[in-house]
């Protein structure tokens, strides 16, 4: 049995531990059938990534997408900004391929997503998104398991970057203290930056960030979003976020509701033309104003 497969093997069995873990085991039973080892493997180096007038559904809720078409460059970083329930991480399932599109189609460097075997193409994304799977175990593990095999150094400059190294430092049994039912607790702004540094070490080249920010206090975000920069730098990003500071520096902004792309451009662009963004960007000022 391969590596890939044997930790693919090991982290549903994890998941089947953990209750938080439910519904993405539901998603992992759920995924487009195929031979995860067809097709071709995708290159280390970050991709672009193309919507092509994307729609699916999920059966019982009609147009769950409609038309949804965008490229992102090699490297560069799209944001989605809409209501909850408009789409946004649905979008990111087809591109890990947890369900295939009704129409219209998906390429990475212009290639369709289904010439690409499904391991590779996931071996390449990492996922930060708010609800965090942590096993039974110690921290280094739950880090590590971003890429197996990892030395202590790579795991500790992950957690550094990931403004984790030095809450762990601070426990009593540092790297070696177990989380979990019998072991200490952790606050959600832990463990969220526990899993920002899983994905750092892992070296994807395709991040998506699905809300990641939602449960850090102001100060750790905006740390956050500085080194964001930096070990993102290689990356293709998607970014989701309901906070608009989070998305700041995205080189390209979709404004989805209801499954459509109602509005697109630039930060600057979506500013100007005085639309939905701009009166979701009106509404967190004011809001921003009125708690400081
Ligand atoms: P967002 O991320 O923008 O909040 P989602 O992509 O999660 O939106 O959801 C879009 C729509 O699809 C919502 O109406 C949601 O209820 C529905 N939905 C999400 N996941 C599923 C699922 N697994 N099965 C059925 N409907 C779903
Ligand atoms: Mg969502």
């Amino acid at each position: 049995v391969s590596e890939p497969f044997t930790v693919l093997v090991d982290t549903i069995n994890n998941l089947q531990r953990s209750i938080s873990g439910a519904r993405r085991l539901y998603e992992v039973m759920d995924m487009v059938e195929e031979n995860i080892t067809d097709g071709t493997s995708l290159p280390e180096a970050a991709p672009s990534i193309r919507y092509d007038n994307v729609s699916f559904d999920y059966g019982e809720k009609a147009n769950t997408l409609r038309n949804i078409s965008f490229e992102v460059p090699a490297g560069r970083s799209i944001a989605f900004v809409g209501p909850s329930g408009a789409g946004k991480s649905t979008i990111v399932k087809l591109l890990y391929r947890f369900y295939d599109p009704a129409s219209g189609q998906i390429s990475l460097n212009g290639l369709p997503l289904p010439s690409y075997q499904l391991h590779s193409l996931r071996q390449h994304m990492a996922l930060v998104s708010q609800d965090i799977f942590l096993f039974d175990g110690n921290i280094f593990d739950n880090i590590a398991i971003g890429r197996p095999g990892a030395s202590r150094e790579e795991v500790e400059r992950a957690a550094q970057l990931a403004q984790a190294h030095d809450f762990i430092t601070a426990l009593p049994q540092g790297y070696d203290s177990e989380i979990g039912e019998r072991g200490i607790k952790l606050s959600h702004g832990q463990k969220q930056r526990l899993s920002i540094a899983r994905a750092i070490l892992r070296g994807a080249s395709i991040l998506v960030l699905d809300e990641p920010t939602s449960a850090l206090d102001v100060e750790t975000e905006s740390s956050f979003q500085s080194d964001l920069g930096q070990w993102a730098a290689n990356c293709t990003k998607i970014i989701i976020a309901h906070r608009l500071s989070t998305i700041r520096e995205a080189d390209y902004i979709l404004f989805i509701d209801d499954g459509e792309v109602v509005e697109h451009g630039t930060m600057e662009q979506l500013i100007a033309i005085d639309g939905r963004f701009r009166r979701y960007w009106d509404r967190q000022n004011v809001s921003v104003a009125a708690s400081a």
